[in-house]
């Protein structure tokens, strides 16, 4: 195994997910796992996400009592600033309307880091999930290269931003839409979001999706193992991420073999490091 820790986990507390934090523990002893980080989604700065990250907190805290090796992180996603605004000044995104200029709105997180330490958030995984440049773009026919132009903004956005520990499962995207051929994303925007990586002390993941899904392909999944390899030799260290949402069970195995291939040994899968934990 090459694999010893997991640090992307959604326990019951993420609106999508129900893993019990004492089904992951147990299975994650059963694993051999020295480390698992519970990271559930705080999408928004309304009461329904930051109420969620505070049971997920109170939860985590109570469960280290038993599983000292549970450690409490969470999952941001870029949001538009006009509507983290909107929700700050009304606390709820009931009635909001986006502003029908000023492409791309800027981006924003759905809270400060002050307010995640002070919850006992120990790291922060950011990741990219939808567009938020422009609005209604979620019923329009999906546009390919304003997706990639997107996708390049929030991660370089993330890859800068203090609150991001690790970049979460770089160029996912839940159609998988550029899931044939990893080259269709231009190098040279990987090659940007590597620099800020590694001039920031970011992490990097290695999220088991890729590998599991049916939507990649095999040429998708060896270019993507590849990728994280060139990080790796960069020096951005990378950490594992099973995304679990439930049933947390062993996913390892598949994703190693990629990792193998493209010349992952044991050693050189992080956890993450004292030091870079809040
Ligand atoms: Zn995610
Ligand atoms: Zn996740």
């Amino acid at each position: 195994m090459i694999i010893h820790s997991d640090w992307h986990i959604h326990s019951e507390y993420s609106y999508d997910a129900e893993n019990p934090l004492s089904l992951i523990a147990k299975n994650a002893g059963a694993q051999g796992l020295c480390r698992v980080g519970i990271t559930d989604h705080a999408n928004y700065n309304d009461e329904k996400f930051l109420g969620d990250l505070r049971a997920s907190a109170a939860g985590v805290k109570e469960a280290q009592k038993e599983y000292p090796f549970m450690v409490l992180g969470v999952e941001l996603t870029p949001i538009a600033k006009p509507q983290f605004d909107y929700i700050a000044k009304t606390g709820t995104r009931d009635g909001y309307e986006a502003p029908t200029s000023g492409f791309p709105f800027d981006i924003e997180l759905a809270a400060s880091k002050q307010e995640m330490m002070e919850l006992g958030v120990r790291y922060a995984i950011g990741a990219s999930h939808w567009r938020v440049d422009r609005p209604g773009t979620s019923a329009q026919p999906i546009d390919r290269d304003a997706c990639i132009k997107e996708w390049y903004r929030q991660q370089m956005y993330l890859a800068a931003d203090e609150r991001v520990t690790i970049l979460g499962h770089p160029w996912y995207h839940g159609k998988g839409i550029w899931y044939e051929d990893f080259d269709i994303i231009p190098k040279g925007m990987k090659d940007d979001i590597a620099a800020a990586l590694k001039e920031n002390g970011k992490y990097v993941e290695c999220n088991s999706h890729f590998f599991l899904t049916s939507m990649a392909t095999e040429t998708f999944r060896r270019q993507y193992a590849e990728y994280l390899r060139s990080m790796f030799e960069m020096g951005i260290p990378v950490t594992y991420g099973s995304d679990s949402h439930k049933n947390y069970w062993d996913a390892r195995g598949k994703v190693e073999e990629y990792l193998t291939a493209a010349g992952f040994a044991d050693g050189d899968v992080s956890e993450l490091k004292e030091k870079d934990l809040w």
